[in-house]
């Protein structure tokens, strides 16, 4: 399934895509009220969806994808966005050469985390946050929604606990990421964290390594890679990130970005109002955002 948070009447419901349409989840109490809740209900809940749902085509409302207000399939999580840096060999090779440092491949796997504030819609505004960057970047990345919690998860075991998958745009302030040692700042300004625009059931992707992923800036390509090249992969990210600490429904992975960002260009570019951002991942959709 493909599912959504849609704001409607200025509420949060569940809508379901379905060819030019989202199915609308009813709101009378038979069903979770947010996308956070119906993960949170747990397997069961979720397979009697998935057999309602030809019920649900003949007597739910719909709405036409072009008319949705679309918010990010988990607009307010429960924790901070949990990010891996230096994913890429070309990226951590690209970032080493912006430094003017030798390439060094991570030997043990670059963990950060965002803010929830910082979380976006998609079509959502991107602040450019000139009082306190000059230097907005972008990077696209897929994110990973955990579904069946747990603590110590083998690598063999991971992707069962994966509710699904989603576009994550990792918007990071380079200036202030590298001038204040921690990347929580740089990482976590309002906006910053393009999600969505639907979040994919896992039985939907077969293989997490196997799908494309790009960025363009004002319809200019800036990246384009797969996700066949991360270092530790997704089954791995799950196992390693819950070793000692447990991982929760609703719990949201942002996997790391390949080569093409805008600080190890030559000269470095980077996102000013106006521009328009575009991440797609293979199989998930494209994430369109503007900075203003
Ligand atoms: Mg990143």
């Amino acid at each position: 399934m493909r599912l959504a948070t849609l704001e409607i009447d200025r509420n949060e419901r569940i809508g379901i895509a379905e060819g030019d349409n989202f199915l609308i989840l009813p709101d009378n109490g038979e069903w979770p009220s947010s996308l956070l809740a119906l993960i949170e209900a747990g397997p069961d809940t979720h397979a009697r969806l998935a057999t309602e749902l030809p019920m649900l085509r003949r007597q739910a409302a719909r709405v036409p994808c072009s008319q949705a207000r679309l918010r990010a399939p988990i607009p307010r999580p429960r924790k901070n966005i949990m990010c891996l840096g230096l994913n890429y060999r070309d990226h951590a090779e690209e970032i080493a050469h912006a430094k003017g440092l030798p390439v060094t491949i991570p030997e043990h796997a670059v963990v950060f985390t965002k803010n929830i504030t910082s979380i976006n819609d998609p079509d959502g505004v991107i602040p450019a946050h000139s009082a306190v960057t000059t230097q907005l970047d972008w990077e696209v990345e897929l994110g990973v929604v955990i579904g069946t919690g747990g603590r110590a998860i083998a690598r063999e075991q991971a992707l069962r606990h994966v509710f699904g998958y989603t576009v994550i745009n990792d918007v990071s302030a380079r200036d202030l990421q590298f001038r204040h040692q921690q990347f929580f700042l740089g990482k976590s300004l309002d906006g910053a964290c393009p999600m969505g625009p639907v979040l994919v059931t896992r039985d939907e992707i077969s293989d997490p390594q196997k799908l494309s992923l790009r960025c363009r800036v004002n319809g200019e390509l800036k990246q384009d890679s797969n996700t066949a090249h991360m270092l530790i992969d997704v089954a791995s990210i799950v196992s390693l990130l819950s070793q000692g600490m447990r991982l929760e429904p609703g719990d949201i992975i942002a996997t790391g970005t390949p080569a093409g960002v805008g600080c190890a260009r030559t000269p470095p570019e980077y996102l000013k109002p106006g521009d328009s951002v575009e991440c797609e991942i293979e199989g998930i959709g494209i994430l369109r955002n503007r900075v203003v």
